[in-house]
């Protein structure tokens, strides 16, 4: 028995299904999920002393790489003043400076401590600042496992077979409205039906929680209509795709600007932060400043903050990351695409920037639906060979793979290798 099963056996009798985030158990690819003892830059060394080449990142926030030198020094300074004081300080206000001068849809902004918090009080906001009670989202997005969201959820949900969970009373689910991914007719049908009572359209800009699926020409354009027609808040969910896709989030990538954004980990450069911001008009409602509640003692930690503020000043004042995350995810796909023409398979690989997603079926795939046509008992075979390999990935098809800037491209050449021969391999 390796070092990772023994603590996975152990774990069980204390944690339920042994993991503290049910997609780390490795249930949908088979086999014990690895423990991790320590990364740094490109890599995730185990318990084992296995060592892994990494393409998670901590699901999205470690887009300069593990542990890197700036965030690390910020952090170990912060640590000296404090760990958390439950009163406002500097930092917050900076911070908040920071991202309301880089995302385009933020005038204000307030922090949490996770996505699912930043989630669940952008959608109680948007309730509160049109005073409608009924909320669009799309099948396979995930945003966090509030329970308004967790009808037809993607990410963990979608991998267990558990899209609406239970513990979700009905009165939630009637107010959640759900419309397949890409479809705008499906999604005037819903506003129509429900005329005046739809306080708000979340979505994500290009979703990760399915696998990775791309917005369809027009479709956010389309969006943004209806919500300007309808008086919907049209919140976009940049959990995974803020400051990676593009400096300002996916948002300023496709030009498409929402009322309001949610944020998470990639603020807080991987410490448990999240973020809701939007036009002024609507976080003025946000208490103290208006009557829609919502607090938390540790908001804004300072070590958290620190960490945040290292890596968000680091990305804006260097747009040469975002050059090399393009290069990088550009080369790889290219190269994946090439080593299934060499072996003659056809399976569909989705790509924007440093996020990808190769789904094991030959469609297209543009929602929900169409990610379902994956063979899944394959990825899990292709998964088990890559690890073998030591390549890390998302242990799920329908997970998004994320890249960092501490990948060189000798390891892009190591993963292009294992790819070819895990294809051949389980193929
Ligand atoms: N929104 C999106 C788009 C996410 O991908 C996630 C988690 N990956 C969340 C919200 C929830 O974030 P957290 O896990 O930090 O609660």
């Amino acid at each position: 028995m390796t070092l990772s099963e023994q603590l996975f056996d152990k774990a069980k009798n204390y944690i339920p299904g042994g993991v503290n985030s049910p997609v780390r158990a490795f249930r949908a690819v088979g086999g014990s999920p690895i423990f991790i003892k320590s990364a740094k830059g490109a890599y995730l060394y185990d318990e084992d002393g296995n060592t892994y080449i990494e393409l998670i990142n901590s699901w999205g926030p470690m887009i300069l790489g593990h542990a890197h030198e700036l965030v690390e020094k910020a952090v170990s300074d912060a640590i000296q003043k404090g760990f958390s004081f439950g009163a406002p300080t500097r930092r917050e206000v900076e911070m908040a400076e920071l991202i309301c001068s880089i995302v385009p849809s933020v005038e204000k902004v307030r922090m949490v401590n996770s996505g699912t918090e930043a989630t669940m009080s952008a959608l109680r906001v948007a309730r509160g600042y049109t005073g409608r009670d009924k909320m669009i989202k799309f099948e396979g997005n995930y945003h966090g496992h509030g329970d308004s969201f967790l009808i037809a959820a993607g990410s963990g949900a979608m991998t267990f077979g558990e899209p609406d969970s239970p513990g979700v009373t009905k009165g939630v689910a009637n107010d959640t409205l759900t419309a397949p991914y890409n479809d705008l007719a499906a999604v005037q049908a819903l506003v129509d039906a429900n005329k005046g009572q739809i306080a708000c359209i979340i979505l994500e800009p290009v979703v990760g929680n399915m696998g990775l699926v791309k917005p369809v020409e027009g479709f956010l354009e389309g969006l943004r209509k209806i919500c300007d027609e309808e008086g919907i808040v049209l919140i976009f969910d940049e959990v995974m795709t803020g400051f990676r896709l593009a400096k300002g989030g996916f948002q300023e990538r496709c030009g498409v600007i929402p009322d309001m954004t949610t944020m998470g980990k990639i603020i807080g450069g991987g410490m448990p932060v999240g973020a809701y911001g939007g036009k002024k008009e609507i976080m003025d409602v946000v208490s103290p400043a208006g009557p829609v509640y919502q607090a938390g003692t540790l908001s804004g930690n300072p070590i958290a903050m620190a960490a945040g503020q290292a890596m968000l000043t680091h990305l804006s004042e260097n747009p040469s990351v975002y050059t090399r995350l393009e290069e990088i995810g550009t080369t790889l796909t290219n190269g994946m695409k090439a080593n299934m023409e060499k072996i003659g398979l056809n399976y569909t690989l989705n790509h924007v920037g440093s996020m990808f997603t190769l789904f094991f079926t030959d469609k297209p795939v543009n929602n929900f639906e169409d990610a379902k046509t994956s063979d899944t008992a394959l990825f899990g075979r292709y998964f088990q060979a890559m690890l073998k390999r030591g390549i890390y990935l998302a242990p799920s098809q329908y997970e998004a793979m994320f890249l960092s800037t501490a990948l060189t491209d000798e390891h892009i050449q190591t993963i292009l290798d294992a790819n070819l021969e895990s294809l051949k391999e389980v193929v």
